[in-house]
Parts: C-alpha cells; structure tokens; sequence
C-alpha cells in the first residue's frame, strides 16, 4: 500500500497554509492600521502590508516550483484533511485574527490600544516564522534549493518585522500605554460620548455583537490586561 504522508506532501500543506495566511493577513492589515494612532506603527505596518503582498507572490513562485513534482492523490488530501481540518484556509491565523479584532473592538485608551495591536500582530508573525521555518526545513531537507531560497527570503523579513516591532513597543508604544497618554500628533477623532470611540472602525461581524455586549466591563480592565498581555509577548521579552 502506498506510503500516505511523505515529507514533500507535508511541505506543499504547510506552502498552502502560509499562502491562506498572507492572504488573509493581505485582508485583515488594513484595519489594524486603521485603528492605530501611533505614527511609526502605522508605518510599519503600512510596510509590512506591502511586504506580505510580494510575500504572496513569492508563494505563487513556490507553488510552480513545486508543480513540477508529483501532484498530491486524492488518497493523500482526505488524509491531510482529517489531520489539519477541511480546506486549505489557515484556520491558525484565522484565529489570531479573530482575536485582534475582537480587542479592536473593545473601548480603550489609544495609547493602549496601539501596544495591543503590536502583541496582536506580532503573534501573527510568530505563526509566520515558525510556518515559513518548518517548510524550510522541509524543503532543506528535500533538496529544493530554490524553494529554500524563496522561503529563506521571507523568513528574514518576518524575524526583521518581529524584531522591529519588538524595539517599537519597548521603546515607545509600552511606554506610552502605561501613562496612559495618548499619542501625539495624531488625532484619533475619539468624543467622550458613548461607549464607542468615534474613530474606531470594526470588523464586521457575523451575527451578533459579542464585544458590544462585554464592553462595559471590558472597558475598566483594558488598560490593565492589555499592557500585561503587550508586555507578556515572547518576543518582547526574549530582546529585553
Ligand atoms: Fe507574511
Ligand atoms: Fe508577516
């Protein structure tokens, strides 16, 4: 009986999970930098947007490369199915995401908000890197110099992406979110009327609003959570 998982079949799932996760990054970016007032993360984020774009295309390259071998049976995808769920979307950054964007959705100080998009966006990265370092690893160890090559590219940027937003929240966007003060020479558009700052855009949502409903008492505890939960991120511990 035919062998059902080999190393290549391992590498074109983890090719087509990264793909689903730059698009949906590729989607979910804009709003991220919507929502933040801090004009060198928007920056960088504004960058990074542009960078996963050609991270896609780079993809698209690896896709080829790896057409030229042995398409995947049927036999083999029911199989990668059953392991990493139907479909090829990227059901682990779908989930980071969701989270981000239901923080978003909560009432809290700019300032604060700016250093829990950063955790939000640098748990992504941290999907990416460990994503992109495996099918690298793979494809070392398969002999695909090209698809090395292609991969090894990404990688750095998503380890530079990681590093700098690491240096930007410890050195100004923490910083800020535990005074509490709001970021300068931005303005956020927000009024002290109602529950819902006037600048914050949403995702929309399917059916529901689960963040409207826990926003009062959401509302006391975000400056608190959020500044921990900045200051827990891995990466922002690991260059301290
Ligand atoms: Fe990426
Ligand atoms: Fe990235």
């Amino acid at each position: 009986m035919e062998q059902l998982l080999n190393l290549r079949d391992l590498l074109q799932h983890e090719i087509e999970d990264l793909y689903s996760a730059e698009e949906q990054i590729i989607e979910a970016l804009p709003l991220m930098i919507e929502n933040t007032t801090n004009r060198e993360l928007k920056k960088a984020l504004k960058d990074h947007l542009q960078v996963t774009k050609e991270q896609k295309r780079r993809l698209d390259k690896v896709k080829k490369l790896m057409a030229g071998g042995e398409e995947i049976s049927e036999e083999k995808k029911s199989f990668l199915e059953r392991l990493f769920g139907e479909g090829t979307k990227c059901k682990g950054v779908e989930g980071l995401i969701k989270e981000g964007q239901k923080m978003m959705a909560e009432d809290m100080e700019p300032a604060v908000m700016n250093a829990a998009i950063i955790g939000a966006a640098q748990k992504i990265e941290h999907y990416e890197i460990s994503g992109y370092g495996t099918a690298r690893a793979y494809a070392r160890e398969l002999g695909l110099r090209d698809v090395v090559k292609l991969l090894e590219a990404t990688l750095k940027e998503e380890y530079q992406t990681d590093k700098d937003l690491t240096a930007l929240a410890l050195k100004k966007v923490n910083v800020a979110a535990e005074k509490g003060s709001r970021n300068a020479g931005v303005k956020t558009g927000r009024t002290n009327k109602g529950s819902q700052p006037a600048g914050r855009k949403v995702a929309p949502k399917k059916g529901g609003s689960a963040a409207a409903k826990g926003r009062g008492g959401a509302a006391k505890k975000a400056g608190t959570r959020s500044r921990s939960a900045a200051k827990k991120t891995a990466s922002q511990q690991r260059s301290r």
